[in-house]
């Protein structure tokens, strides 16, 4: 058994003009399918052959391949399933009830969220978790999340990839239009499902 590269439940264009269609494309056939390989070839004859991507992410010790290639796939298959062309607007459900409750307001949410993206210097992400049945916002380096051991923790119900290859060939340097564009397009219903399940 191997890990295979998920099919977008979209197409490349359809986050449009949120995130271009070009960047979509060499995102996910090139960058997360260089992963899924690379873990592919990392975990293949050891004990890791067989596990759950949530279960080799949790593992201790954890070679620099297995971390690296791990978490680029667990993490651009959450990302994907985060945004819709359908997305955008208010949180809905009981995810709705624990923003106001832990942030304040949708909008002061977007400010913290956005300040753990926008100062992960170099490449990472931004997280929402599910920690000890309260909402978290944290951001990790390189593709290490929130199932690591690490500074971040929880069940991870929400990510913004904030390498530049995610961004680079729309936005440039400008990260932070990146960051507020990304609220246009996340998918509210299913970050609510995640947040659901994990409770
Ligand atoms: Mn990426």
């Amino acid at each position: 058994m191997s890990f295979e590269l998920p099919k977008l439940p979209y197409a490349y264009n359809a986050l449009e003009p949120n995130i271009d269609a070009r960047t979509m494309e060499i995102h996910h056939s090139k960058h997360h399918q260089g992963y899924t390989n690379n873990l592919n070839n990392a975990i293949a004859g050891t004990e890791m052959e067989g596990k759950s991507i949530e279960e080799i992410c949790k593992s201790l010790d954890l070679s620099d391949a297995v971390r690296n290639n791990g978490g680029g796939f667990f993490n651009h298959n959450l990302f994907w399933a985060s945004m819709s062309p359908n997305g955008g607007g208010n949180p809905v459900g009981k995810i709705a009830d624990a923003i106001n409750d832990n942030y304040g307001s949708y909008e002061n949410f977007k400010v913290e969220f956005s300040k753990a993206a926008a100062t992960r210097f170099g490449s990472g992400w931004a997280w929402l978790c599910v920690e000890n049945g309260r909402l978290n916002i944290c951001s990790t380096a390189n593709q290490d999340n929130p199932l690591m051991q690490g500074e971040c923790g929880g069940t991870p119900v929400l990510c913004l990839d904030v390498w530049e290859h995610a961004y680079y060939l729309n936005y440039q340097n400008r990260r932070p239009d990146y960051i507020s564009a990304f609220f246009n397009v996340i998918d509210w219903v299913e970050v609510n499902n995640r947040y659901t399940a994990a409770l």
